[in-house]
């Protein structure tokens, strides 16, 4: 697990241009990963200077206990999102195995007699 550290760091991402091909579109992006420090406590709100054209982009920065507390919480999420999703797969593999069922003359019920006879 990757530890929520004292520094955070900001992707700042500034889209330099945008060029058309045919039917599909290229966005071009200027990546820069910007280090704030985290607060104590709470949320800190501030702004930094994009190095590409120079603008403020807001940003906001959670401390550690917030940080972590917000990753416990993603984590409970993809268990609830991976556990529904496992529930769906066996419902669906139940409905499937029913239908197959079905169809298999000698597991149908209830005419076996039908077939014995
Ligand atoms: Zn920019």
């Amino acid at each position: 697990m990757q530890q929520v550290g004292p520094r955070v760091g900001m992707r700042l991402i500034h889209m330099t241009h945008t060029k058309h091909r045919g039917s599909d579109t290229y966005h071009y992006y200027r990546l820069r990963t910007a280090w704030v420090d985290r607060p104590p406590e709470g949320v800190r709100t501030g702004s930094l200077r994009c190095a590409t054209c120079g603008d403020m982009v807001g940003f906001r920065a959670r401390s550690r206990a917030r940080a972590k507390a917000r990753r416990l919480l993603w984590r409970a999420l993809g268990l609830i999102a991976t556990a529904s999703l496992a529930v769906t797969i066996m419902i669906t593999a139940r409905m499937i195995s029913s239908v197959s069922g079905g169809a298999s003359p000698g597991l149908s019920c209830p005419p076996l007699s039908r077939w014995s006879h």
